[in-house]
């Protein structure tokens, strides 16, 4: 055989196995949305489904936006959206049962209004801002109002959940609202507010820093959590989960393990027929996980009996507010400051983008 000829198979080979690779790339990176911007992001109701990858932290400062179901996956490549504020719950509404089974129509808030068989991971989302008065029942979180067989993985939440509710079956979440799923090695620091108005029936009411009312797995997550619950029915409010339970939801117990729990819940519970179930943990264990050990916790359960008035994180009639500005720099996003010069309440808001990202837009 001529050498020429080898050469030639030799070359033949080295093209094919070049190609190969290059190939599948493209067939994998096709299937995958690519997000960018606002737009790439609210593109996301119009295929629920889909994959998707964040390309870039992205400023939602100025946008009201809309929670939207999702069913799909979302890989946050370590990005931020900075600035998420809801006013309203998503459109649809969805099922949700109590700890008697009874069922209620759910309005739900949050990034997504409810998570269906659906995953996001290694995602910040900072400076939220959620604050939502519903005439019916409702559950409002960060990421989302219903988590469904879900996985939540390495996800980063900041801000404030703030819910004034008429209905019955109600809860505020760091992560979740109402629902089952997986959530591992996620971060909360958040304020968490629930004010029941509803006079005429006892309330359901919920609060957790990862998930309000549900079932599923909880591990490696650590939560730094201020909450302010006024009930007049039954509270459920526990460091990581409200209420342990299925809820007739087919799903089966999991392990809560390695979480730590820093924080307080402030609650009154203005019913004679008292439960006032608020742990470090989960607040009622309706039902019992498969294994619970390994959390770390200094939580403090702040019971008051005095119902008159109602409680937030603003102890004053007329705050004296005291602004700082932090100026972005070295790449690292900037944020405002606020601070009550008389009680002390603070919180930070308005992150502004580091120069390359004003730039890049
Ligand atoms: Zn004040």
């Amino acid at each position: 055989m001529k050498i020429r000829s080898i050469l030639f198979i030799l070359w033949v080979l080295l093209v094919s196995v070049l190609l190969i690779p290059s190939t599948n790339a493209e067939e994998l990176s096709s299937g995958v949305h690519q997000i960018y911007t606002v737009s790439d992001l609210r593109a996301i109701a119009r295929d629920p489904g889909g994959r998707y990858q964040l390309m870039n932290d992205i400023d939602l400062a100025g946008e009201d936006w809309l929670p939207i179901p999702f069913s799909g996956v979302l890989v946050g490549g370590g990005h931020v959206l900075y600035n998420l504020t809801i006013r309203q719950p998503g459109i649809e509404t969805s099922p949700g049962r109590d700890g008697n089974l009874k069922e209620y129509s759910l309005q739900l808030a949050g990034f997504f209004s409810e998570m269906n068989n659906a995953a996001v991971m290694n995602l910040g989302i900072t400076g939220a801002d959620v604050s939502i008065e519903a005439d019916s029942h409702c559950f409002a979180a960060i990421l989302c109002g219903k988590a469904d067989h879900s996985t939540v993985t390495n996800v980063s939440v900041r801000g404030r959940v703030s819910l004034i509710n008429h209905g019955i079956m109600t809860g505020v979440g760091g992560i979740a609202g109402y629902g089952n799923g997986s959530f591992e090695q996620c971060t909360v620091l958040a304020q968490l507010t629930l004010e029941d108005r509803q006079f005429q029936q006892r309330c359901e009411q919920f609060m957790g820093g990862i998930l309000a009312c549900g079932i599923g797995n909880v591990s490696g997550c650590a939560v730094d959590l201020s909450g302010y619950d006024s009930c007049h029915g039954y509270v459920h409010n526990g460091g990581l989960i409200g209420m342990y339970y299925h809820c007739g939801q087919e799903v089966s117990s999991g392990k809560i393990m390695h979480n730590t729990v820093t924080g307080i819940i402030h609650f009154f519970e203005d019913n004679r027929d008292r439960r006032a179930y608020c742990e470090a943990v989960i607040g009622e264990k309706l039902t019992k996980p498969v294994k619970m050990s390994d959390n770390l916790t200094r939580f403090t359960r702040d019971e008051t009996r005095k119902t008159d008035k109602v409680l937030q994180a603003e102890k004053c009639e007329t705050p004296t507010m005291e602004e700082t500005v932090i100026q972005p720099e070295n790449g690292h996003w900037g944020w405002t400051l606020h601070r009550c010069t008389i009680c002390g309440n603070t919180w930070s808001d308005q992150y502004t983008p580091p120069a390359y990202l004003e730039e890049g837009n």
